[in-house]
């Protein structure tokens, strides 16, 4: 048997004593690669460290990353970085993706990373290089980084059946989830209608790319929330972005969400890219590029939060450290106490990813886990809290 003494476990972590104060500490003994038993502490000990389930990132782009040093960076243009990759994209080969793409597993893996949903490109109807390496990585990732990857198709280009068919086909057979970008796009209702379709048909869940800007006017997180009710396609749907949900009346997002917890719509917020693309350039933005998190949460809606691009013309800076985005997401969008929002990159996204771990800590879990140097979720937002190690499978890493 072995016993780490004295952790802190954040409430929503928990699987068993979730009824004991925030600050309660536990013993923590584990069996091979099995977590055997979880023991409060005499009140007032003081803890030793933080646990964390595994981190889980649910929204990365793998095929993108890595590029910034051959295209440059948008400075805050959205529409300026999707021509930047469009260019760098003619370019791309298996041989030329696979080191970018492993780079970032590697990179995932060192911060206690065990699954990821990446995002790929799936711009011109012949299938892209880079579904064939994420197939290639996940057999060598097996028992490592769980990977599921999502194909990245403009709503418009789902009007070409014949295309979006394929697409759906091969994310299908893939293993992988149904992705589609939207914003403002004309004719919502009917295109979106053509997503759903073929995910009915194909069993597939949903991951949108939603309303990625400042405009009030951009409501497709709303239509997607009314379409996935009429058809009862509910607890199927992640939706990332969503930045106009907060330049919105209030009133009006709220309704919003509300929707969205019915339909069991997860909300990913994206702080870091988000916060480079969205607010002015030309002087201090004061509008910022993160969604109503607090007001999600609320309603009851899922919330996560997720690293997008690292080093590419969306996002030139970054790592493949999802409690980055966190301790960002944090201070951006005012979440307090922040201890509270761990559960967005470890539980929240595991039961979105449908994972068969959702992360929480019990008798029987396995013995994977991240002690944080930080004995808080406060002492956690500062660089040297977040220094970590990591066990897997009961063994330290
Ligand atoms: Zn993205």
């Amino acid at each position: 048997m072995n016993t780490l003494a004295a952790l802190r476990i954040p409430r929503a972590l928990r699987g068993v004593h979730d009824d004991l104060a925030s600050d309660a500490v536990f013993d923590l003994h584990w069996e091979g690669a099995r977590i055997a038993r979880i023991e409060p502490c005499p009140p007032g000990t003081p803890a030793q460290g933080l646990l964390l389930s595994p981190l889980v990132d649910v929204h990365l782009h793998l095929d993108k990353t890595h590029t910034v040093h051959e295209t440059g960076a948008a400075d805050g243009d959205l529409f300026r970085a999707i021509d930047m990759i469009a260019k760098h994209r003619e370019g791309w080969t298996p041989a030329s993706l696979r080191p970018r793409m492993e780079r970032g597993l590697q990179e995932a893996w060192a911060h206690g990373v065990r699954a990821v949903r990446t995002h790929l490109d799936w711009m011109t109807p012949e299938r892209p290089p880079a579904v064939d390496v994420i197939a290639q990585l996940r057999e060598t990732w097996r028992g490592r980084i769980e990977i599921q990857w999502a194909s990245l198709t403009a709503v418009d280009q789902f009007d070409d059946t014949e295309w979006a068919r394929g697409v759906a086909r091969a994310v299908k057979a893939g293993g992988g989830v149904l992705g589609c970008f939207i914003y403002r796009h004309p004719g919502l209702p009917r295109r979106l209608g053509t997503v759903f379709d073929l995910a009915e048909a194909n069993g597939l869940d949903i991951d949108f790319h939603v309303d990625e800007g400042l405009h009030a006017d951009a409501t497709g997180l709303r239509t997607i929330a009314e379409m996935a009710l009429a058809r009862g396609f509910t607890n199927r749907i992640t939706c990332g972005h969503a930045c106009s949900l907060s330049v919105q009346p209030a009133g009006e997002a709220q309704h919003t969400l509300a929707l969205l917890a019915q339909a069991g719509i997860t909300l990913t917020a994206l702080p870091t890219t988000n916060l480079y693309l969205q607010g002015s350039w030309a002087e201090t933005p004061v509008p910022r590029g993160i969604t109503r998190l607090r007001e999600a949460r609320a309603a009851g809606v899922r919330t996560c939060i997720a690293s997008d691009n690292v080093a590419d013309p969306f996002f030139p800076y970054g790592c493949y450290d999802p409690l980055e985005a966190w301790a960002l997401g944090v201070q951006a969008a005012h979440l307090a106490p922040a201890e509270d929002w761990l559960d967005t990159v470890t539980v929240a996204p595991a039961q979105a990813m449908k994972l068969a771990w959702d992360g929480r800590f019990a008798p029987g879990c396995p013995a994977d886990f991240i002690v944080l140097a930080a004995r808080d979720g406060r002492e956690a937002m500062a660089p040297a809290g977040r220094q970590r190690r990591v066990w897997r499978q009961g063994q330290p890493a």
